[in-house]
């Protein structure tokens, strides 16, 4: 994909209406501090575009950005952040589920999982959820740069058992720093939500 324009067109908080768009959207989920800004922001070749890292947690909002006219990027709240209140704690349930259950255009749903650590419970939830509510899940696991290659076989296989990732999901190792993976969520999303 060549990126001409993205901008964020829309976000939505708890109570805000999700916006009935037309384009695809290709979301993106993930436990706070995961990568996800950082890989939104590599994908579409802007540093600062989604945030990164300020204040992790504390927004609980979904953000999207369209790209090109062509389609959105959907930035789904980071879940799992210790210190947000337990209010904050409680809102990214029923705001990312609402949202699976009722957007028209999500073709796509992509889970990061930081490759460096087991999933926890609630990336095994998020998971189940995207399984539930009838989308295939993409995998990124994030950070790659960080594993040694003699443990990235191990540390996949822990992401796999403790996902109980079933055959045919794609897993793609991404590093924010390197670029590495990039190409390849983007061949998954032109082939599987912009044909
Ligand atoms: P978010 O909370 O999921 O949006 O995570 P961020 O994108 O803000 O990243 C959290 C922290 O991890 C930041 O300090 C990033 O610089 C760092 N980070 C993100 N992706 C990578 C990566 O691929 N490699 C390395 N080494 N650090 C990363």
């Amino acid at each position: 994909m060549v990126i001409k324009n993205v901008n964020l067109e829309t976000v939505c908080g708890i109570t805000s209406k999700l916006p009935k768009n037309t384009l695809p959207e290709v979301a993106f989920a993930g436990k706070s501090n995961v990568g996800k800004s950082s890989l939104i922001n590599a994908l579409v070749n802007r540093k600062s575009l989604a945030r990164t890292s300020g204040q992790p947690g504390k927004t609980q909002t979904i953000n999207f950005y369209n790209v090109n006219e062509e389609m959105y990027i959907v930035d789904l709240p980071g879940y799992g952040y210790a210190k947000v209140s337990k209010e904050v704690a409680a809102k990214w349930g029923p705001m990312i589920e609402n949202y699976l259950h009722t957007s028209e255009q999500l073709r796509m749903v992509f889970l990061l999982i930081d490759l460096r650590h087991k999933p926890t419970n609630n990336d095994v939830q998020m998971y189940r959820w995207i399984l539930s509510n009838g989308f295939s899940p993409v995998i990124v696991a994030t950070k790659a740069d960080k594993i040694k290659r003699s443990q990235l076989q191990k540390q996949l296989k822990l992401l796999k058992d403790t996902l109980k990732v079933i055959e045919g999901v794609p897993i793609v190792p991404f590093s924010a720093v390197t670029k590495a993976g990039r190409d390849e969520i983007w061949e998954l999303i032109e082939e599987y939500a912009l044909t």
